[in-house]
């Protein structure tokens, strides 16, 4: 349920309204737009809250919101969320942006090659696996803090916001403490108390899709996270699994578009691990600036055969920088081009 406040509302009316909603077991949370301001009622709602609530002063209608997730909704924020990061990288809002780096950091100098790299290629937000969800535990399992650190430092050096994924609760205040978003991966869009700790950090946070999860399930576990009072959410489509065993994933393209229109929450695509083979990666990019991706996230190694995970989706430094200027080319003719470089100074 939603409660929109009349464009001649006070701030007085409004805490009323929270002050009434606290008072029924229930919490009211502000969300100011462009064209108006409405209260999202969050808790176990009952159908005539409508008619208290809509006798209060200040307030215009009361609408139910049709979905099960609400913070998350369009029916509920109608302009698009923009998370706003160091170097004045904004992401949603129009232009898109690209992370990209290692899939994991795997020492000083190859993150340092992969850094200059993607910068020089035009990348807005560095990427760099410090704690890796492995499929075996005999593989590379990430260099850790350590990694985190170095993720950090290069960051700072080359002038980039960075994001690295938070693994586990054990991990948060490593992850978020070095890294300015916090990658939720794939197999934990469903960890609910990771979520919530995540959203407690106040930190930006990019939720992965899960492997197998419905769009539905994808803005619910998003909503956890708005749910702790954060709203620096940012989606990440990067391939469902389905019968077809010829590509890594499937990229769920529709999944973009569609959550576009259902949630005011930016979604990044990322066709690296949505396809597995860097062959693909240009052109599911291009695809998915062209059904409104508000960004990429693209593995970039400075040698993919010599990589410690996922050197098969990942491309070159001169590969990253060809994708770049095929991006830039069609942003240009979507109207939509890429967002301005970062800042020198944060
Ligand atoms: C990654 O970004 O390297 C990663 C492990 O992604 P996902 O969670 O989408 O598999
Ligand atoms: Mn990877």
């Amino acid at each position: 349920m939603i409660v929109v406040m009349s464009a001649a509302g006070t701030e007085a009316q409004r805490n009323a309204v929270i002050a009434r909603l606290v008072d029924l077991g229930l919490r009211g949370q502000e969300i100011v737009g462009e064209s108006r301001t409405v209260i999202a009622v969050l808790g176990n709602v009952y159908p005539e809250l409508r008619d208290e609530l809509g006798t209060m002063d200040g307030v215009d209608e009361v609408l139910r919101v049709s979905k099960p997730y609400k913070l998350a909704s369009r029916e509920v924020q109608q302009d698009d969320t923009v998370v706003r990061l160091p170097h004045g990288v904004a992401v949603g809002g129009g232009r898109p942006v690209v992370m990209a780096g290692p899939c994991s950091i795997e020492s000083e100098s190859q993150l340092w090659e992969a850094a200059r790299g993607v910068r020089d290629g035009g990348a807005h937000i560095l990427r760099g696996g410090a704690f890796k969800p492995r499929s075996s535990p005999y593989s590379f399992q990430g260099m850790g803090v350590p990694g985190l650190q170095l993720l950090r430092r290069a960051g700072d050096e080359f002038g980039m916001p960075v994001i690295s994924e938070l693994l586990s609760v054990r991990d948060v205040a490593a992850v978020a403490q070095y890294s300015d978003v916090l990658q939720i991966g794939a197999r934990n869009m469903q960890n609910f108390v990771l979520l919530e700790e995540a959203g407690k950090t106040g930190k930006p946070v990019m939720l992965k899709r899960g492997l197998a999860g419905t769009i539905e399930e994808w803005l619910l576990a998003a909503e956890y996270i708005l749910n702790q009072g954060n709203p620096n959410v940012i989606l990440c489509e990067r391939g469902i699994r389905t019968f077809e065993t010829a590509t890594r994933n499937t990229l769920d393209l529709n999944a973009i578009a569609l959550v576009r229109r259902l949630s005011h929450l930016p979604v990044i695509s990322d066709p690296s691990h949505g396809t597995g083979k860097w062959y693909l990666v240009k052109p599911m990019s291009m695809a998915s600036l062209a059904v409104g991706a508000d960004g990429l996230m693209i593995e970039v190694h400075p040698s993919p055969d010599h990589a410690l995970s996922d050197g098969a989706q990942s491309l070159t430094p001169a590969n990253f920088a060809a994708l770049m200027r095929a991006g830039a080319a069609l942003g240009a003719a979507l109207g939509r081009p890429f967002a301005d470089m970062p800042q020198r100074v944060a």
